[in-house]
């Protein structure tokens, strides 16, 4: 019993080591060589998302960086990643090519699990690999796409890398290979940007896109911020429709609405203080909590004021 205690521990340690050795094994994310903008930063920032994985995920380059690289790499303040002289032996991603004449050095005798890229396909695997390619402007749009399905918190200096590898790559929009998509991501990632709230007061985002309107002898306000998630707002109902009373008291308004634009599920939480009624009116709905939500509503001035002034008058 004592022998078969022992063994059932001896056989926990290895499976752990075995899981932690798994784990912990490294896996390289290079592009080609000659490395170009988006070859460094979809590898930069797709080893990012991969850690998120708690995968070993490591950026490498195959050789030195270009100026714009450089440029890039210095303005987000992301640090280089290092050179791998050769890939021979190493479990490795590729980005940005698929083809090994264009991989690093020892290419026909590494590992690799996976390829995201965007050019044409040009290579065989003995074994089944994780491939993911669309005719896109650049790596990074399929990257950020990733992170975006995933819900992965993309942070202001990856969005700044993978919004200069677009740009690079489709040569600011202007390159034939340049898809709506890009251009949407690229929206998608100026907006993440505007929607980070961190660190801003509740007054200043109730204040900082905010009008006032008169119809009749009604007053109101408007404020609207633009977000590609609305979790963190939310969070913070109670302080913003405190900021909301203070604000719509210093106006002498009716009611105050705070425009919760969901730019990604199209539709806007609205927060309203004061009277309520011509809202519930407007959207023909109860409003539950000081909030309610609006399919569909984008836009403050064609979608809610004229429902509002439907409403009043
Ligand atoms: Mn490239
Ligand atoms: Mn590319």
């Amino acid at each position: 019993m004592i022998f078969y205690q022992a063994d059932e521990r001896l056989l926990t340690i290895i499976i752990f080591i075995t899981i932690e050795h798994m784990i912990k094994e490294k896996i390289y994310v290079i592009g080609h060589k000659s490395p170009d903008t988006d070859t460094v930063c979809s590898a930069i920032a797709y080893a990012e998302f991969l850690k998120k994985k708690k995968l070993n995920a490591i950026p490498v380059i195959a050789g030195e960086i270009n100026s714009e690289t450089k440029f890039v790499l210095d303005y987000f303040k992301i640090k280089k990643p290092s050179k791998l002289e050769s890939i021979k032996g190493k479990k490795v991603i590729l980005v940005d090519h698929n083809e090994t004449a264009q991989s690093p050095d020892g290419a026909e005798e590494a590992e690799i699990i996976e390829i995201i890229d965007h050019h044409k396909i040009g290579c065989t695997f003995d074994q089944p690999i994780n491939f993911q390619t669309k005719p896109l402007g650049s790596t990074s749009t399929l990257v950020a796409q990733r992170m975006l399905a995933d819900k992965f918190k993309i942070t202001r200096p990856l969005a700044g890398i993978l919004l200069s590898a677009i740009l690079s790559d489709t040569v600011i929009f202007k390159s034939s290979t340049t898809t709506p998509e890009d251009i949407k991501e690229f929206g998608i990632e100026v907006k993440k940007k505007k929607s980070d709230l961190r660190g801003l007061s509740a007054e200043k985002i109730v204040c900082s896109d905010f009008k006032i309107f008169q119809e009749g002898e009604v007053k109101f306000g408007i404020g609207q911020v633009e977000m590609v998630d609305l979790t963190e707002i939310k969070k913070r109902k109670t302080e913003l429709l405190s900021a909301m009373e203070k604000v719509m008291l210093g106006e002498k308004a009716v009611f105050l609405i705070l425009m919760m634009t969901d730019i990604m599920n199209e539709g806007s939480e609205l927060l309203v203080s004061g009277d309520a009624s011509y809202l519930a009116k407007a959207l023909k709905k109860d409003i539950k909590d000081n909030s309610v939500y609006a399919k569909g509503m984008m836009s403050r001035k064609k979608d809610l004021v004229p429902l509002l002034v439907g409403a009043i008058n």
